[in-house]
């Protein structure tokens, strides 16, 4: 590509809400045929909200306890937690750890607490009755993100969490998978809720409970398979995938990290922006021949 060529791409993408940091990615998307999308605030809003709680036992539900440790948290979804818990009392609880995909653990007293999927409490040896049991699947079937909160070995309550899925992200799928480029959700979400997610948006391919890490190796995964991959995603645990990626695309109201790592950032936060980008990237391979 001429320099002048590249220069307009670059003007043009601005103008139109895609910043393009190097002139590779702008030469590169054309050729994308694969592409990894996060699911919290990447095709969902990212502003994930209580829907309904179910406690075990009213009375020793430690709410208290719940709302310090979520408090601490830099997740999302323990924003919502919180917010939902505005009534409740903070207490000072010991020993906070934050566990990356996963959720959190904390100390209370002589009690030890553990708040997130369904995963950190198998790996805690949570004891989970049925009735709650029976909630979390229903919530699951409808795309709603389930979490739990439990005290030594016994869960205190289940949380439905709902984030909801932009117009927008259902329409650059659509489009996206016309162009017939490859798409794939991964999320740190459940099974449940990432197959009901997956119904809703029609995005073809999914895989749940992926830990930062993972991200990064699907990436190389379908690099190895011989694909040009872009990785789009918000949070600070995207980054390593997105510089793992051949383009590499952040939301705009998303993390300072992701913004940093990636090549493109689309300010508003809008996925129909990345067909656009693909097509301004023909476009400006297209005037250099
Ligand atoms: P995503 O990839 O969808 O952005 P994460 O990998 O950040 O999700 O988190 C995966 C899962 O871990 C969440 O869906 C939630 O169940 C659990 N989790 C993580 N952090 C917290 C927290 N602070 N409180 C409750 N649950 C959490
Ligand atoms: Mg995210």
């Amino acid at each position: 590509a001429t320099p002048t060529a590249i220069m307009v791409g670059v003007g043009k993408g601005a103008e139109n809400g895609i910043l393009i940091k190097d002139a590779e990615s702008l030469e590169l998307a054309k050729k994308v045929n694969a592409i990894v999308l996060d699911k919290t605030g990447t095709i969902t809003e990212g502003r994930p909200q209580v829907t309904g709680v179910r406690w075990i036992n009213d009375d020793d539900a430690r709410k208290d306890v719940l709302k310090s440790m979520e408090k601490q948290s830099e997740h999302p979804l323990a924003e919502a937690v919180v917010q939902y818990l505005s009534d409740a009392e903070t207490v000072s609880i010991t020993a906070f750890e934050s566990i990356t995909g996963k959720g959190a653990k904390a100390w209370y007293g002589d009690d030890a607490y553990v708040v997130g999927n369904r995963k950190l409490m198998e790996e805690n040896s949570i004891v989970i009755p049925e009735n709650l049991q029976d909630q979390a699947d229903e919530w699951g079937r409808t795309s709603k993100t389930v979490i739990w909160f439990a005290q030594n070995h016994n869960a205190l309550a289940v949380m439905a969490i709902s984030d909801q899925i932009k117009d927008s992200s259902v329409q650059a799928i659509q489009q996206l998978q016309k162009m017939g480029i490859d798409l794939y959700m991964l999320t740190g979400d459940n099974e449940a809720t990432a197959k009901a997610m997956s119904k809703q948006t029609g995005i073809r391919h999914y895989r749940a409970e992926v830990l930062p890490q993972d991200k990064a190796d699907f990436v190389l995964e379908l690099q190895r398979q011989g694909k040009t991959v872009a990785m789009v995603g918000d949070g600070i645990n995207d980054s390593t995938a997105l510089a793992t990626a051949d383009v590499s695309i952040a939301m705009g109201k998303g993390s300072d990290i992701a913004m940093d790592v990636a090549k493109m950032t689309i300010i508003a936060s809008d996925l129909t922006k990345i067909p656009q980008a693909i097509r301004l990237s023909k476009q400006t391979v297209a005037t250099i021949k």
